[in-house]
């Protein structure tokens, strides 16, 4: 296993250095968003693809390029090494003859928010946090009770009153101190930060803590790997504060500087719904950072994110990507994830489903050529929203001993 090159971390605004072993949330001088920088000229040494190759496939196999130095402190519940799998029959209806599905709800907990807590939730144990706490749509929520669990200390987690139930009550299984809030995560946001220093609790909100984004990053790296050490032409990606975009743009230069990468890079396509479409509105404005959005409401939780601190970091990732933004409704997001279950038996959650219709529009609107490599996304588990799944479609009753079975139910048209 490797050994964590981590050396300190750098504010992306006012690029102030700080020490890397304590616990930071933004900029002291700033208030920016801090990015952790490594050792890469210590790693490449050991980053390399064959000694990558004996390692267990979870996210910790990239160790040199994440925080945690001690391996007893490294949590894991098989987090990461999540499939990148073909899609004939959605690529042809799309026509996109190169798509990819990368399939993250099949993360611990059933998103990939569980790879951003295994870091964050090891980090924060390894320099010494008693308890820890993060405002939530849901999933953060749900990862991070896990790995508190798992890392033996509480969870505070704090959600919107209107969080689908399931997700409240898998918390809650977890043995977290569950809160729902009148508001949105942005109320859940000042909470956490009113009471973590009052409380003693490290607060995990996402980019406000520096190490989140850094477990999200292994989805960059992991893909590369994947694709035998190069990237695809365009990544499609769910967007509600964007510490994934932030992570892997970020990862594909460290991965640069280790010489596993050339220069080229992917576009990032941003998705959003309609209803909480902050970003998106910025980046056909031209504007360098987004300005919250009023009234956010849509039936994908992960996306209901009406402003984050790290929009400047995801706009200018996308644009120097050559990317672009899309917002799509929830009708079309419901038709995406009926598609992927009905095309590819993929049951995904409706944040994963706006992929779909993204890609569709873009198709469609000639932004993406039909022999471009196209990777979506996918990054939570449809189980996760029984609330969501068909209610419509009666489901006959049948008595086992109607003679008349086999005639019946021919006649509804099963003989095959
Ligand atoms: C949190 C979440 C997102 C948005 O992720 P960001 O990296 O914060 O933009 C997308 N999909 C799901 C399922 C999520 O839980």
């Amino acid at each position: 296993m490797g050994e964590s090159t981590l050396v300190s971390l750098a504010c992306s605004q006012c690029c102030q250095r700080l020490e890397a072993d304590a616990l930071w949330n933004t900029c002291p001088a700033c208030g920016g968003v801090l990015l952790a920088q490594y050792d890469l000229d210590r790693a490449r040494r050991s980053f390399r693809p064959e000694a990558l190759r004996d390692r267990p496939w979870n996210l910790w196999r990239y160790a040199e390029l994440l925080p945690v130095r001690d391996p007893l402190y490294r949590l894991t519940l098989g987090e990461g090494g999540t499939p990148l799998l073909a899609a004939p029959r959605l690529a042809r209806q799309l026509g996109l003859p190169k798509l990819w599905l990368k399939d993250e709800g099949r993360n611990p907990t059933g998103s990939f928010k569980s790879r951003g807590l295994a870091v964050a939730v090891s980090w924060a144990r390894e320099l010494g946090a008693r308890a820890v706490a993060l405002p939530s749509a849901g999933n953060a929520a749900a990862a991070l009770s896990a790995y508190a669990a798992r890392a033996d200390i509480p969870a505070y987690v704090f959600l919107p009153a209107d969080t689908p139930p399931t997700i409240v009550r898998e918390c809650l299984a977890y043995g977290a101190h569950v809160f729902r809030v009148r508001g949105l995560i942005t109320d859940c946001g000042r909470i956490v930060r009113r009471l973590a220093p009052l409380l003693g609790w490290a607060d995990l909100s996402t980019l406000r803590e520096p190490y989140r984004a850094e477990g999200k990053k292994t989805m960059g790296i992991e893909l590369a790997e994947q694709l035998g050490w190069r990237l695809p032409d365009v990544i499609v990606y769910p967007t509600g504060g964007g510490t994934g975009i932030v992570g892997m743009w970020k990862a594909f230069d460290e991965l640069a500087h280790l010489d596993l990468l050339g220069t080229e890079r992917p576009r990032f396509v941003l998705v959003q719904p309609e209803g909480c479409a902050p970003l998106v509105r910025a980046f056909h404005s031209g504007a360098e950072r987004a300005e919250p959005w009023d009234d956010a409401t849509t039936l994908a939780p992960g996306l209901r994110v009406p402003a984050t601190i790290g929009d400047a970091l995801v706009l200018d990732a996308v644009r120097r990507s050559g990317g672009t933004a899309v917002a799509v409704s929830d009708r079309e997001i419901l038709d995406g994830m009926q598609l992927l279950a009905r095309s590819e038996g993929l049951l995904v959650s409706p944040e994963a489903g706006a992929t779909v219709a993204a890609v569709r529009r873009l198709r469609e609107a000639g932004w993406l050529a039909g022999d471009e490599e196209v990777v979506l996304f996918l990054t939570g588990n449809g189980l996760k929203h029984p609330e969501l799944l068909p209610d419509d479609t009666p489901v006959p009753i049948l008595d086992p001993d109607d003679p008349l079975l086999p005639r019946r139910l021919a006649a509804d048209g099963h003989q095959h």
